[in-house]
């Protein structure tokens, strides 16, 4: 544990003073395009995030390892930053009373004039989410949320503009969710596609699967999201679906961007690059890379790709990766489609 700790703490200063124990681990498979990491360094997570002490267990991955695994909960709610807002009021209401959206293509200020614009936006007159007087139908009761923020939108629904509130949820309290990931990773064959829940960040959330964008529009909503890329369903309470730039750790190495999660793999996630920072770098087909102050670490798609981690290149818990895991009677079997 202390030289995860003192690993971190020499890449926050400058890159080439890391040495001795703190980086045998990583050096054996350096060259390799997939170096191994230190691991997860539970001091990283923010305050209130985690709940009680994780515990250590046995662990069998995908790929056939047997190691050991961190079994974390964690609080199912952003602990250092407020969530939403989410849908605009009016039509005109402006971005910063409002949230974002993505579709998989691209990413956009939900603001009014987004919504006065759907129906030229996706090409289909059936879209009408306000009324005469210009106000925005949003699911402002927990009946009206449960009832929209699901795959097979209640149709009396259509036309919202869906958003939750932990006001909605059991309770009134946030849905923790408990998580097995390798304390460090382990390689697997061949890079997968990530199923189900992708990871968690460090102010306490779970990193979903891509929104079912699909059947979302087909209903005629919007599943709004805050500008943190975060929403609410009565099933996994506040979950994210895009990075764009909160719960980061205070510190960026040179040419980094700063970390905000860990994958279940137990890979660090960094936000994404810009357009222009990706020109610069490479980046493996994960989005991955090793540098010498990181190590082995993602960096997340753009919001706008509805998929926060490209894929994983290291072996996952079974049912970790796979929609199987806590909480239960959410996710179905498989993940895919999963809930919005
Ligand atoms: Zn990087
Ligand atoms: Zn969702």
């Amino acid at each position: 544990m202390l030289s995860v700790v003192a690993f971190f703490a020499s890449s926050c200063s400058s890159p080439g003073t890391s040495s001795d124990a703190t980086t045998t681990e990583a050096s054996a498979t350096a060259t390799q395009s997939v170096a191994a990491s230190t691991g997860i360094d539970l001091t990283l997570f923010k305050a209130g995030a985690v709940v009680g002490d994780p515990s250590t267990v046995d662990c069998t991955l995908s790929g056939g390892a047997e190691t050991t695994c961190y079994e974390i909960t964690i609080s199912g709610y952003p602990t250092d930053h407020e969530v939403g807002p989410f849908c605009p009021e009016t039509i005109t209401t402006g971005a910063d009373k409002a949230g974002i959206w993505f579709d998989g293509e691209g990413v956009y200020d939900l603001d009014g004039e987004f919504i006065a614009n759907l129906a030229e936006k996706y090409n289909d007159s059936g879209w009408q989410m306000y009324d005469e007087n210009g106000n925005v139908f949003v699911t402002d009761t927990a009946e009206a949320f449960e009832a929209a923020a699901r795959p097979d939108v209640d149709p009396a629904y259509q036309n919202y503009c869906i958003e939750g509130s932990v006001d909605y949820l059991e309770n009134g309290e946030p849905i923790t969710s408990t998580v097995l990931i390798p304390t460090s990773p382990v390689a697997a064959a061949a890079p997968s596609e990530p199923q189900g829940n992708q990871g968690v960040t460090l102010d306490g959330v779970i990193i979903a699967a891509s929104a079912p964008v699909d059947a979302i529009l087909g209903a005629y909503t919007i599943a709004s999201f805050d500008d943190c890329g975060g929403h609410f369903n009565p099933f996994e309470g506040y979950h994210l679906h895009g990075a764009t730039g909160c719960s980061e750790t205070g510190t960026a190495s040179e040419g980094e961007t700063a970390m905000f999660g860990y994958a279940m793999d137990g890979y660090p996630v960094h936000s994404p690059y810009s357009e222009a920072e990706l020109a610069n770098v490479q980046l493996d087909e994960c989005n991955g890379h090793t540098t010498e102050a990181e190590g082995y670490h993602y960096h997340a798609n753009s919001a706008a790709k509805n998929q926060v981690i490209q894929c994983l290149v290291g072996q996952t818990v079974a049912g970790e990766g796979d929609g199987g895991g806590p909480p239960a009677g959410g996710v179905p079997a498989g993940g895919a489609p999963g809930n919005n």
